[in-house]
C-alpha cells in the first residue's frame, strides 16, 4: 500500500545556533529552523508524525517557540479534508517536547513510541524533576547540547503518558505498524529513537526525526547526534536502500514537493 506524504511546518524555533548541528560551523552563525509535521494519508486513514512544539509549553524546556503551532497544524489538516478525530495513529520520532505537544489535539489516536524512548524519557524527566529550579533555569538557559544532554527536554513525557493511557502503542524495534508505514529504531540523536519508512507512489522515503535535522546531516553527524556510531550505521543503511531522507527542522524542506504550508501565512 502506497501512501502520500503532505509536509505541514507548524512553527519556527527562533535564533538556533548552527554550530549545535553542523560540526566546526562559526559560533556566530543562527538561523530560524522551522518545526514540521507529516501527514501521511492512504485508503481513507490519516497518519501523522509528531505534532510539533506548543507555542506555550507549560515548563521551560530550553527554546522558544514562534508562531500559533496549534492554529497552523489544525489549519493545514483542514485544507487537506482531515478533521483531529480523523487521525487515527500518531507516530513519534521520538519524545522531546518539540515532537509531542500537539499529541492534545488529537483525543482518537494511538500514538506510538518505541519501548526504549519511553523509558529513557520518563528516567530522564525524572532526573530534571529533583533539580533545583535555578539549577533548571540555568540548563535552559544554555546551549542546546547542555538542555538536551541534561533530559530537559522530555520535561512533560509523564502527564502526556498519562493523558494517553491505553491509546500509547510502545513497539519494541522495527515493526510495520500499518501496511506500507514501518518504524525502525535510528538511534543517534536520542538512544530510542526512530525514523519512519513510508511507502509512496515515489518508492520509500525516510521521515528521518532528529538524526537528520538539517540535509547537511545526512552526510554530516553533528553535535545535536551525540552517538555518532549509531547515527552514522543508519545513514549507511539509507544510503544503500537509496531512501528518500526528510530532515526533521530543515528551511530547505520549503520548496520540498510536498510541502503543503507556511506557518501561520
Ligand atoms: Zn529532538
Amino acid at each position: 500500500m502506497t501512501w502520500t506524504v503532505s509536509i505541514i511546518e507548524v512553527g519556527v524555533l527562533p535564533d538556533c545556533r548552527l554550530a549545535a548541528y553542523v560540526p566546526d560551523a562559526p559560533t556566530d552563525v543562527t538561523l530560524d529552523l522551522p518545526c514540521y509535521c507529516w501527514l501521511l494519508r492512504g485508503s481513507g486513514a490519516a497518519v501523522l508524525v509528531d505534532t510539533g512544539p506548543d507555542a506555550e509549553p507549560p515548563e521551560d524546556v530550553g527554546y522558544e517557540v514562534a508562531g500559533d503551532t496549534r492554529a497552523a497544524l489544525l489549519r493545514e489538516l483542514r485544507a487537506a479534508g482531515v478533521a483531529p478525530h480523523d487521525v487515527t495513529t500518531i507516530v513519534h520520532t521520538h519524545l522531546h517536547q518539540d515532537h509531542v505537544q500537539n499529541d492534545a489535539l488529537f483525543a482518537r489516536a494511538e500514538v506510538v513510541v518505541q519501548r526504549r524512548e519511553l523509558e529513557d524519557a520518563l528516567q530522564a524527566e525524572a532526573r530534571c524533576r529533583s533539580l533545583s529550579a535555578d539549577e533548571r533555569a540555568a540548563l535552559a538557559a544554555g546551549p542546546y547540547g547542555a538542555s538536551q544532554g541534561a533530559g530537559l527536554w522530555y520535561v512533560g513525557t509523564a502527564a502526556l503518558v498519562a493523558w494517553l493511557g491505553a491509546r500509547l502503542r510502545v513497539v519494541d524495534g522495527e515493526v510495520e505498524i500499518l501496511p506500507g508505514i514501518t518504524v525502525t529504531p535510528s538511534g543517534g540523536h536520542t538512544t530510542g529513537h526512530q525514523s519512519v519508512l513510508v511507502e509512496t507512489a515515489d518508492g520509500r522515503a525516510c521521515i528521518a526525526g532528529d538524526i537528520v535535522s538539517l540535509a547537511v546531516n545526512a552526510e554530516v553527524i553533528g553535535p545535536m547526534t551525540p552517538d555518532a556510531a549509531a547515527a552514522g550505521a543508519f545513514l549507511e543503511r539509507a544510503r544503500a536502500a537509496r531512501w528518500e531522507l526528510i530532515p526533521s527542522h530543515e528551511p530547505a524542506l520549503r520548496d520540498h514537493r510536498w510541502y503543503v504550508s507556511a506557518a501561520n501565512g
